[in-house]
């Protein structure tokens, strides 16, 4: 089974107030992550990938650049393809009304998900994005993950008229992921939909019998421990887990989140281990679509796993 690390790469002012004066700090955070023990952003999320000799699938958000210019969008390009990671097209809609030169004509107000725009203008802000990536060095893009999980139909015909391959927008647990799709498109595996492959991001069924995505600030080391596996005794072919560059940082604090930490290390851990059964693979290439021979059955975690995960965000909540 193919295991699929993916990152959507962003920055947040903190509302959209005073832009311009709070971006140098919310890069600095964002991408870097200061803190006492160290850059606990990009640069450990790529330390830790590397020292267990696995790549990631950076999708990066690059809209913000219409605002502030290519060359904080190219030093975050940078930093990915210097340490040889992928980078993929992420996107954030809601910096379209916020662009130096429109991106679309007649924005009047805030829009946020890429659902809530027409085909045309889907098409047009795709086409922006895979523009600024190219300014900023990145290599050519084959793959897209839209903001929020957000997609439609139409997103999948953009994504075609703009030549990308992959989606991995899809998302189960997101009422705005796919709302015109849900039940005429697969959410749970590979399939094509608009001429373009889709690769759901996983989604397991919780020790307690809850739907959770593979997520890394979301799910104990144990849980995502047992969906793959569980996954992979169950035939499946493929499995996504995602992160951000912001996952192993405290919210609104400069220190690291521990616990996150020590899940990411335990994740990249295990699948450094199990490289032949569980080999962690990249998108530029697309993904070969073959039928799963099996019927489709969801991935579970078992109960100790999950409780385990309570158990971290309740200590969490009380240090
Ligand atoms: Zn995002």
């Amino acid at each position: 089974m193919n295991v699929y690390l993916t990152f959507d790469i962003e920055i947040w002012c903190n509302g959209w107030n005073q832009l311009d004066a709070r971006f140098p700090a919310a890069f600095e955070r964002y991408v870097y992550g200061r803190s006492p023990h160290g850059e606990f952003a990009l640069p450990q999320t790529l330390s830790i990938l590397d020292e267990h000799g696995l790549k990631g699938v950076f999708f990066v958000e690059p809209l913000f650049a219409a605002r502030f210019g290519v060359d904080p969008l190219r030093e975050v390009v940078g930093l990915i393809q210097a340490r040889g990671h992928e980078v993929q097209l992420h996107l954030h809609p809601e910096w379209t009304d916020e662009a130096l030169q429109p991106l679309l004509p007649n924005v009047t107000h805030k829009r946020q998900h890429l659902t809530y725009y027409d085909l045309q203008e889907q098409t047009a802000l795709i086409g922006h994005g895979l523009r600024l990536l190219a300014d900023a060095g990145a290599a050519p893009v084959t793959a897209f993950r839209s903001g929020s999980f957000a997609a439609n139909r139409d997103t999948y015909r953009a994504l075609a008229q703009q030549g990308l391959q992959v989606d991995s927008s899809l998302n189960r647990c997101h009422a705005v992921s796919g709302p015109d799709l849900r039940g005429s498109a697969d959410l749970d595996q590979v399939s094509h939909i608009e001429g373009v492959q889709s690769l759901p991001v996983s989604v397991f069924r919780d020790g307690f019998g809850r739907l959770r995505p593979a997520q890394v600030g979301a799910c104990s080391a144990a849980e995502l421990r047992d969906a793959m596996d569980s996954a992979h005794r169950r035939g499946q072919r493929e499995f996504v887990v995602v992160s951000h560059n912001f996952e192993m940082l405290q919210a609104g604090r400069t220190q690291p989140d521990w616990v996150v930490v020590r899940r990411f290390r335990a994740l990249c851990a295990h699948l450094q281990r199990e490289a032949e059964r569980l080999p962690v693979r990249t998108l530029a290439h697309g993904i070969a679509l073959s039928a799963s021979t099996a019927p489709w059955q969801r991935a579970q975690a078992r109960w100790g796993s999950t409780a385990w995960r309570i158990a971290e965000q309740l200590r969490r909540r009380w240090s």
